[in-house]
């Protein structure tokens, strides 16, 4: 599998991010990229994602005019920011005298379901990519977008999707690899942005990326590595502004490699939730159910859960969990509906908070990480509101301020620090 990145006359899916096409600039360095990778005998399929900030800039926008705008204009508002690119980009590669075709991603064939904001991809039929393969285009598409089957509405798959976009196409055009462009070199074992001295991984499972990736560490989204993992595609993550090998995710770390001895493969942190409270619940069978079918019901994803045993004297007790602060909202009203019927006291909200994920499989068969994670907290003056585990990781929630001081602390704790910075950050506003 590792053979791959000579690339002799494949078939490549290439996926640029925003910070790589962020002007014209970026536009024209991609594009040189783009041709090279076609001048090599491949055949090239380009997933493309709206330049810089366009799409944070686009919802501003939008919330100027009001603060609930419907999903389906939303959506429609969003995919506009990657039509920019990839017509953009089809331009830039055409003055390089290849032929590039843009396509939207309800044109590529991405078909989702109808949920405006979050869709997920049912099925692709990339009819209009093969032909213009055939016909010795470059094929670029629109990422983060598709088409609901049923009410045929443009939709958008979640911020980030346009990496699901990429690994999907891949999968449906059977490609030998998707290559993610990004602006750092590959998955490090820290978010560079605050650990500098992050280690770059040569691989990482998808199992450990799925974990990662569902625990904050954005450099890919988490559809996208569910989708690749079922379709066993190798993804090779690296920088659009540097020729560095990257990362490549994949089922097993190859023999021999690095990863294998470590415990921990990286380590991941989260500012994007709150935790709610629900004080004074009725210790009673049933009650639970209650309170999480009515949060259910709206469509709420919550992540960690924990209760407390009650208080003898009173029979009540206390139930926190955590969700995305953009849910906090809508949860928060749920749960004012069914306070007479639940008979709890109070609800209390607070989006104060962080998560830090430690994720290996090595945990599996090493008892003693817990401990080390813990005290390394300790010796950094975190304070642990919440844990939670899997197999392979362990997650604790704290105050948001002090997410960085801890990340950095577990960092140091596994031995993870490189023993020279190698993490550099070459564009993006890490926004
Ligand atoms: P793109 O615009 O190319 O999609 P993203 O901003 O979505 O890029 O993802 C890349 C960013 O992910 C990096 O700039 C980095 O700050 C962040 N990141 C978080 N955790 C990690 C990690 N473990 N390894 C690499 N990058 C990470
Ligand atoms: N432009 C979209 C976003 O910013 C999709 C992506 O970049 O993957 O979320
Ligand atoms: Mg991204």
């Amino acid at each position: 599998m590792f053979l791959l990145h000579t690339y002799d006359m494949g078939l490549i899916v290439q996926k640029f991010g925003g910070s790589s096409v962020a002007d014209a600039e970026g536009m024209k360095r991609v594009a040189a990229r783009i041709v090279a990778t076609k001048r090599a005998g491949n055949q090239v399929v380009v997933v493309v994602s709206a330049m810089g900030d366009t799409t944070d800039e686009l919802i501003d926008l939008a919330n100027q005019i009001t603060p609930m705008p419907t999903g389906r204009e939303l959506d429609m508002l969003l995919t506009a920011g990657e039509r920019i690119s990839m017509a953009l980009l089809a331009m830039a590669i055409s003055n390089l005298g290849h032929e590039a075709r843009s396509f939207t991603g309800s044109q590529a064939g991405v078909i989702t379901d109808s949920a405006h904001g979050r869709a997920r991809i049912i099925d692709v039929t990339p009819g209009r990519i093969q032909e213009a393969l055939k016909e010795g285009a470059i094929a670029i598409v629109a990422g983060f977008q598709g088409i609901s089957q049923d009410t045929k509405d443009i939709t958008t798959l979640g911020r980030g999707g346009s990496d699901t976009t990429a690994v999907a196409l891949a999968a449906a055009l059977d490609a030998d690899v998707c290559e993610i462009y990004t602006d750092v070199d590959g998955v490090f074992s820290a978010d560079p942005r605050v650990v500098q001295q992050a280690r770059k991984l040569k691989s990482v499972t998808y199992e450990e990326m799925l974990e990662l990736a569902a625990s904050g560490a954005k450099v890919l989204h988490l559809r996208c590595v569910e989708y690749a993992r079922r379709f066993e595609l190798p993804i090779h993550v690296r920088s659009s502004f540097s020729t560095n090998e990257g990362t490549w995710v994949v089922k097993n770390h190859p023999e021999g490699g690095t990863m294998e001895k470590a415990i921990i493969a990286g380590i991941a942190h989260d500012k994007s939730e709150a935790k709610i409270t629900i004080v004074g619940v009725p210790d009673r069978t049933g009650v639970a159910a209650r309170i999480f079918q009515a949060i259910a019901d709206s469509d709420i994803n919550i992540d960690m859960i924990v209760q407390n045993v009650s208080a003898a004297a009173t029979g009540l007790t206390d139930i926190s969990f955590t969700l995305p602060k953009s849910e906090g909202g809508d949860a928060t009203a749920v749960l004012q509906k069914i306070q007479g019927e639940v008979g709890f006291k109070s609800i209390q909200y607070d989006d104060q908070i962080g998560k830090i994920s430690l994720v290996g499989a090595g945990m599996r068969s090493h008892p003693g990480v817990t401990a080390t994670f813990f005290a390394a907290m300790s010796e950094a003056g975190v304070n642990i509101e919440m844990i939670s585990t899997s197999e392979i990781r362990i997650s604790i929630i704290c105050r948001a301020t002090d997410v960085e001081r801890g990340v950095k602390a577990a960092h140091t704790a596994f031995e993870l620090d490189a023993d020279s910075p190698e993490a550099v950050v070459y564009g993006g506003s890490g926004r």
